[in-house]
């Protein structure tokens, strides 16, 4: 073991109960209706993820006119406009929607304040999946806005009605900058009933913020198009950390990034199977990094239930309709 190098290895990381959920979802369809089942887009953003899944029988694609008429299709985690939902009912397809709770929440919330006839303003990422969904259920009330800086030039039709939603999986801090912008423009901005930005991408945060600073170098796991594995970079380099690297797999780090690097903070986005923590730190110790200590500042427990097409007996589920994984 190298003479005073360590890992410091943040808690909580990796997987959500939207993911852990997702990915049971399209497990259950495969064994209760046999490949292929479809899914529409990645079911959570994760390479590795997607390709174990592919493997087993699942057929990722882009829009639901790639699903022959008839079959089963899983909408991923990250939600769906109405009009994919048209048109998968259209295409006579068996849709199974693995839209996380928490992204369907934000969904309602567009509903409710379009019907009250309020301009939204929907703080995220223009071409994120999750974005497309939401601003889907309410196209002509809501104005996507990307960060800070646009947040000084976006324009609304009336100033007195205007409400914030965002994206679940930003920063939180860069989140709340825009919101301070956008509330010096109008001072009447309304701000949404709870949190969007969900558990899961908070405490992973906060977790990473605890030990940036100690760290020389941190190792995310995640993939690039996951939105809060990449915010887990920024926010560690934003609260110290001397370099922040994100990773897919162990055999991604660089041996010199190691150079001169005595402690090395390791965490994980909600979207990443702990199997590739593992590898990270296994690659890390061979490097001399062997002394791993875990730094907790959450517990997680929450779980949720199946989507309704895959609940009951039929398709080894408990009594709860739960899928019975469990979680890192
Ligand atoms: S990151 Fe949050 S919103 Fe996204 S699937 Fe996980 S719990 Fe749901």
């Amino acid at each position: 073991m190298g003479a005073g190098k360590r890992v410091l290895l943040a808690a909580p990381r990796g997987y959500c109960a939207g993911v852990d959920r997702a990915v049971v979802a399209v497990e259950k369809a495969l064994e209760r209706f046999g490949a292929p089942v479809y899914v529409r887009k990645q079911i959570v953003h994760n390479v590795h993820v997607v390709r174990e899944l592919e493997a087993r029988g699942a057929v990722f694609v882009d829009e639901v006119d790639a699903v022959p008429a008839g079959a089963h299709v899983v909408f991923s985690a990250h939600g769906v406009s109405p009009a994919v939902v048209s048109a998968a009912a259209d295409r006579g397809l068996q849709a199974i929607d693995a839209t996380c709770p928490l992204v369907t929440k934000v969904h309602r919330e567009a509903v409710r304040f379009a019907r009250d006839e309020r301009e939204i303003l929907l703080i995220g990422h223009e071409d994120h999946e999750e974005v497309e969904g939401t601003a889907g259920e309410a196209p002509d009330h809501i104005t996507v806005v990307t960060s800070p800086e646009h947040a000084d030039v976006v324009e609304v039709r009336d100033p007195s009605r205007v409400v914030w939603l965002s994206q679940t999986t930003l920063s939180v801090d860069e989140t709340m900058e825009t919101v301070r912008r956008l509330r010096v423009r109008f001072p009447e901005l309304q701000d949404p009933p709870s949190d969007d930005i969900c558990y899961a991408t908070q405490n992973r945060q906060v977790a990473i913020k605890k030990i940036a600073a100690d760290s020389d170098l941190v190792i995310v796991v995640g993939s690039a198009n996951s939105s809060n594995s990449v915010r887990l970079v920024e926010v560690a380099l934003e609260y110290g950390a001397r370099a922040a690297y994100r990773v897919d797999y162990a055999h991604e780090i660089e041996q010199h990034w190691l150079e001169g690097v005595r402690t090395v903070g390791v965490t994980s986005g909600a979207s990443v199977p702990e199997v590739l923590v593992s590898e990270v730190l296994a690659a890390l110790a061979d490097a001399g990094y062997g002394d791993v200590a875990e730094v907790r500042t959450a517990e997680e427990d929450l779980m949720f239930s199946l989507p309704k097409e895959l609940r009951g007996d039929a398709a080894g589920l408990d009594a709860r309709g739960r899928g019975g994984r469990t979680r890192a």
